[in-house]
């Protein structure tokens, strides 16, 4: 009887309450259409079974509505897990597609990072991986390197060479093999005749011919205004550290600086650079003429010569327009450079960039009856020398690029 009263109060409060009454009646429901839940969920089974028990008449109601709220509620969990699921599927696709892409975009960054590493000339990742392409590649039957082989370098040969780059970034070492090679210019072949200097005039013994032949050439080619007993002057030549300090303080002191180096980093300490200048008959040191700086721009290069710091290439070289500053650097490099409106630091660049043995073609350029074939083989800092592929046999130069590496020259 309580439990009919309890049950009665309820359907009276139920029809008070239609909130109340959706509650209530739902619930025997529940437990008795889906006694499988009550497994699952103890804490619901546990505290149905008095309700159900409470309400016996009530199982034989069919309340429509009341039976659709609760597959609606059951409906919606399992729409909540189903959701869940398929987010959980979407975030798993997600991650996956999105490793893939790092993994597939991770070769780019490589690849650009590479590009950047090689600007800069001391890069030993840059260096390693090029210097294990070069050795790795074998000449191939027929290919223009066939027959070469590798001749090894001390990696202290990178500051040595008709190719060496002095300038504001990279010192000069003034290694040994410099030195037994400078000689005085006073009482050389045309000393007298075409050209005068002080004995204290010195230049590296391997650029002399050439320039002999260039200034000897210039004097006939320029008769009008080096005949009448004005002579060329080589103003300077080799300078030793000492002497650049000297004359980098006076520079500085008179704010001319921008034509002059810091002690270490001028080209002149190399013996393969100089200056010219007319001495007068009158005894009278000036600039080159007209005519005389128009035919040595012109034909310099053809001796080997370029003009080192022209106007254009300030901004790179860092040094202000030197017309009178002649560079020996060999008479492909010189025609190659001056053909192709480059500075000495471009050509390094570009041999280094763009012609590196194993890695491009070789710069191929035809002078005359010769032909030349140039490339650069990167210093290999993993050891203390380097395998420099070079021709087995003919004639070849290897000359460092005080910077990072070697230039090898074949005449064929
Ligand atoms: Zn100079």
């Amino acid at each position: 009887m309580n439990n009919n009263d309890s049950n009665f109060n309820r359907q009276n409060r139920n029809t008070q309450n239609p909130s109340y009454q959706q509650q209530s009646s739902n619930r025997p429901q529940q437990s008795g259409n889906r006694p499988q839940q009550g497994g699952s969920r103890p804490q619901q089974g546990g505290s149905r079974p008095q309700q159900s028990g409470a309400r016996p008449p009530q199982k034989g109601k069919p309340p429509k509505k009341k039976v659709r709220f609760h597959p609606n509620k059951d409906g919606i969990m399992a729409i909540i897990a189903l959701l869940l699921g398929v987010i959980l599927v979407i975030t798993i696709i997600v991650c996956v597609v999105k490793a893939i892409s790092d993994a597939v975009s991770s070769d780019k960054p490589t690849t650009e990072s590479y590009i950047t590493t090689s600007d800069t000339l001391d890069s030993s990742t840059t260096t390693e991986s090029t210097t294990t392409a070069f050795v790795t590649t074998a000449p191939q039957a027929g290919a223009w390197n066939e027959g070469y082989v590798l001749q090894n370098y001390s990696n202290t040969k990178v500051g040595e060479g008709d190719l060496v780059l002095v300038n504001y970034e990279y010192e000069y070492s003034f290694p040994s093999s410099m030195e037994k090679k400078i000689i005085s210019m006073y009482g050389q072949t045309g000393h007298g005749t075409s050209y005068v200097l002080g004995s204290n005039i010195k230049l590296n013994t391997t650029i002399v011919p050439s320039l002999v032949k260039m200034l000897d050439d210039m004097k006939e080619a320029n008769a009008d205004t080096l005949s009448n007993g004005d002579k060329l002057l080589i103003s300077s030549g080799h300078r030793t550290l000492e002497y650049q300090q000297e004359l980098y303080d006076k520079a500085v002191a008179s704010g001319t600086e921008g034509y002059s180096a810091k002690a270490g980093y001028s080209e002149h300490h190399t013996g393969l650079a100089l200056d010219l200048k007319i001495y007068t008959s009158k005894g009278a040191t000036i600039d080159l003429r007209a005519n005389e700086q128009d035919w040595l721009t012109s034909n310099c290069a053809n001796y080997g010569f370029i003009i080192r710091y022209p106007s254009e290439k300030t901004d790179i070289t860092q040094i202000l327009e030197e017309s009178w500053h002649f560079r020996y650097i060999g008479v492909p490099h010189a025609q190659y450079i001056t053909e192709n409106g480059l500075c000495l630091e471009e050509y390094i660049e570009l041999l280094r960039e763009e012609h590196t043995y194993g890695k491009a073609e070789p710069l191929k350029y035809t002078s005359g009856d010769n032909e030349y074939i140039i490339y650069f083989v990167p210093a290999n800092e993993a050891e203390s020398s380097t395998a420099v592929p070079v021709p087995a046999s003919g004639k070849y130069t290897v000359s460092g690029n005080n910077a990072d590496g070697f230039i090898v020259t074949v005449t064929k």
